[in-house]
């Protein structure tokens, strides 16, 4: 069904990033099963062979004190797509929205969104990824706890942030779930995608994060018409964790 969606919609081709969780408290802990998806997804592209490329993705919670076994997990696996997500900060689950709730009513703003911006430049500083996944995603429920920052309020930790991803030759995904959900805008916003480009990274990468079959694809084409009319030519896909240049037109 998600393939066949993928092709209604004109893409060529697909990433399946499940989550690993390699945090006991968190949810979705032990339930990744890597053997099965790599079956599964290989079923796949016998089936849809030359009409959609099936690709093997991941996406990991990261976790400063995990990066050994973050490590440890994908050395011997034949991802062609490594996302690095955060999740959480420090035991505060900041992707739903109890765990947010929580984390801004134990920091005060500053702080709080300061430790964001920390964990989100060591997951790039430790190089384990291919592509950094939903930046700014804490706006996701954040904003309904605490008012909105701007891009120039944090411009220091933020820019940190994107002159890391360059010189570790990552990937800044564009998730565009942030138009559905309160932020109405990608993550992260497109004011820093921009500010990216200006700096001179050159590698973006577009997901829906769709949990469900009507969300794949989810304004992906609007998004490629948005980069072409930003003058981007091309956005990177992945094979074998190898960056390769995707025309958009
Ligand atoms: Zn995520």
């Amino acid at each position: 069904m998600v393939c066949n969606r993928a092709i209604e919609l004109g893409l060529n081709e697909i990433a399946f990033t499940e989550h690993l969780d390699l945090d006991p408290k968190d949810e979705g802990y032990g339930l990744y099963d890597y053997e099965g998806i790599s079956k599964k997804l290989s079923e796949l592209q016998s089936i849809y062979d030359g009409r959609l490329k099936i690709k093997k993705g991941v996406e990991v919670t990261y976790q400063s004190k995990r990066e050994n076994e973050i490590r440890q997990f994908i050395e011997d696996k034949d991802y062609d797509f490594i996302l690095g997500s955060v999740h959480l900060v420090g035991d505060f689950d900041i992707s739903g929205d109890e765990g947010t709730k929580r984390f801004f009513k134990c920091f005060n703003r500053k702080e709080a969104f300061l430790s964001y911006f920390k964990v989100t430049n060591s997951l790039v500083q430790s190089g384990l990824f291919d592509c950094l996944g939903h930046f700014e995603m804490i706006r996701r429920y954040g904003i309904s706890c605490i008012r909105d920052y701007t891009y120039e309020e944090f411009k220091e930790p933020i820019d940190k942030i994107l002159n890391m991803l360059i010189e570790k030759e990552m990937a800044l995904e564009i998730n565009t779930s942030g138009l559905r959900h309160l932020p109405k805008e990608t993550y992260p916003r497109m004011e820093i995608v921009e500010r990216f480009l200006d700096l001179g990274g050159v590698r973006l990468t577009i997901g829906s994060d769709s949990h469900l079959p009507e969300h794949i694809g989810y304004r992906i084409p609007e998004t490629m018409e948005l980069l072409i009319s930003m003058d981007i030519e091309k956005i990177t896909l992945f094979r074998k964790r190898v960056a390769t240049g995707f025309n958009l037109r």
